[in-house]
């Protein structure tokens, strides 16, 4: 019998996505149902899916959420791919405008604990004996991130579910800790608030409730698994995590190369791939035309593709920015976040048109047209869970230059002597997470993609040559499932 997988997330490319956790929810399904898994998504009923979904279909209705009435619960097919979603119809929480997790202004929405409390608690219900869909009982629930962070706690403590819970943690800086008083809105026993138990700093915290109950845990790249067990990087749980230290996997994400791939990408004008880069150079005039940068082939293109917030570090290229392009560097950046930053950038590309080309918002074909286009892809985060950017990098032929942290140092190879001389070399690494840092990096890299062509066609040669799809973590996947249910 092929093991049962239910894998609950918030967001789920192409249905609707804000970053990397659902590129991952949208692939990783995929590469595990091609290895024989049984596996279903469950995400809520946002407009967005509801319209894209194939074949949807009431199933059920869930009329015992707490206080928040009933909900149907609806089936039907990813676009392209077929895997089976679950979906939660419950107009009232999912069906409004703006994003998943904010409104058009990103304002959170004030509701999240009861929209994504009830994401859990359908996981926990549909892995247990109440659950009413008998002919699919998942073996287990698979979760991401706090937005199912309950559902563990859930599945032990309300559904006495026999399925087991896998928590895997995409960014521990985002936990879902609110106001105590929703420990009972939601249903959930007074017992378990408390050290031993979802309760974090005087708030119900959905992300500890997961760590704590979940019976395995994963982070999305094995130098993060190390990472969130210290103070820098576990915010406020590294204690908890090192207590499960040998429970804890680190798996570094694939990438969808359907989606992501230079051969057959069609957001390009010109497609391209390792042996023959002349649709690349098209592709950087195109992009340069596109987004008002004078046409210069010579002239290195930085590239930028990024939510714009403390994590992702991009404030460390704001004061060098200017001393870049006095060395004839261009810079194109597509991003959006805190307005401060938002407005530094679009300071900077004020004072120097057609070289800096800053666009705020969100814009899918202009992502994979800055990562084909651009000659280099800047990532110094802070620290990064696993990181998808620099991957889809490595395979367009744009060399990262990042900071030595989590999935960015697993992914990452500097191009020093060594590393050529081993064949591994395919980015740049910064020496420390500085401006300074930074700067020195990017120099690197623009001294060698000038004066070292040989090299640089190396590195490129290197990246794209790697095998970045899903098959291998796919695999790590399914043997922590099988050691799970053993
Ligand atoms: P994170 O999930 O922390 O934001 P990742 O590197 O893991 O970072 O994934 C980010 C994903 O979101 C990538 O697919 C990237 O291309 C995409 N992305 C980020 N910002 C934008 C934007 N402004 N427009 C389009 N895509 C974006």
């Amino acid at each position: 019998m092929p093991l049962k997988v239910l894998f609950a997330s918030s967001e789920v490319f192409p249905l609707i996505k804000t970053g990397g956790l659902a590129d991952v929810s949208g692939s990783l399904p995929t590469a595990l149902k091609n290895l024989g898994v049984d596996i279903r998504i469950l995400m809520p009923g946002y407009s967005q899916a509801l319209a894209k979904l194939q074949n949807l279909h009431y199933i059920t209705t869930l009329d015992y959420l707490s206080h928040i009435g009933s909900a149907e619960i609806l089936l039907g097919d990813m676009p392209e791919t077929g895997v089976q979603v679950y979906v939660i119809k419950a107009p009232q929480l999912y069906e409004r405008d703006g994003g998943p997790y904010a409104d058009v202004n990103g304002q959170e929405w004030q509701d999240n604990p009861i929209r994504f409390g009830v994401l859990s608690k359908v996981a926990a219900i549909l892995s247990s004996n109440n659950s009413p869909i008998k002919d699919w009982q998942p073996d287990i629930v698979h979760c991401n991130d706090w937005q199912t962070g309950l559902a563990p706690a859930y599945m032990r403590l309300t559904e006495n579910s026999k399925a087991k819970s896998l928590i895997s943690l995409h960014n521990m800086a985002f936990q879902g800790c609110y106001a105590p008083h929703w420990v009972t809105s939601l249903g959930l026993p007074n017992a378990g608030y408390s050290i031993e138990g979802f309760e974090y700093h005087g708030q119900l915290s959905f992300l500890k409730a997961a760590v704590f109950y979940a019976d395995a845990i994963s982070t999305v790249s094995p130098r993060y698994a190390k990472e969130i067990q210290t103070s820098t990087f576990g915010f406020g749980l590294e204690g908890i995590l090192t207590k499960r230290s040998h429970e804890i996997r680190g798996i570094l994400n694939g990438i969808e190369t359907n989606e992501w791939n230079p051969q057959c990408d069609s957001h390009l004008v010109e497609t391209y791939c390792a042996n023959n880069l002349a649709g690349k150079a098209i592709v950087k005039k195109t992009l340069q035309e596109k987004v008002g940068l004078h046409l210069d082939a010579d002239a290195p293109l930085l590239g930028v593709v990024s939510r714009l917030t403390y994590q992702k570090g991009l404030d460390m290229l704001l004061p060098i920015l200017q001393k870049l392009v006095e060395g004839g560097c261009q810079l194109v950046l597509l991003g959006g976040g805190e307005h401060g930053l938002e407005s530094a950038f679009q300071n900077i590309a004020q004072q120097n048109p057609g070289r800096v080309s800053v666009n705020i918002g969100y814009n899918e074909p202009l992502s994979h047209q800055i990562m084909a286009g651009a000659d280099m892809f800047i990532m110094p985060s802070r620290f990064e869970p696993c990181g998808l950017n620099q991957l889809y990098g490595l395979a367009y032929g744009t060399p990262p230059i990042v900071n030595a942290t989590g999935g960015l140092a697993d992914s990452v190879i500097d191009s020093n002597d060594a590393n050529f001389a081993n064949g591994t070399a395919n980015g740049f690494v910064m020496v420390e997470a500085s401006s300074e840092g930074l700067l020195a990096c990017i120099w690197r890299a623009v001294h060698m993609f000038r004066h070292d062509k040989n090299r640089w066609d190396k590195i490129l040669h290197n990246g794209m040559s790697q095998n970045l799809g899903w098959d291998k973590s796919a695999n790590e996947y399914l043997a922590l499932y099988e050691h799970m249910v053993r």
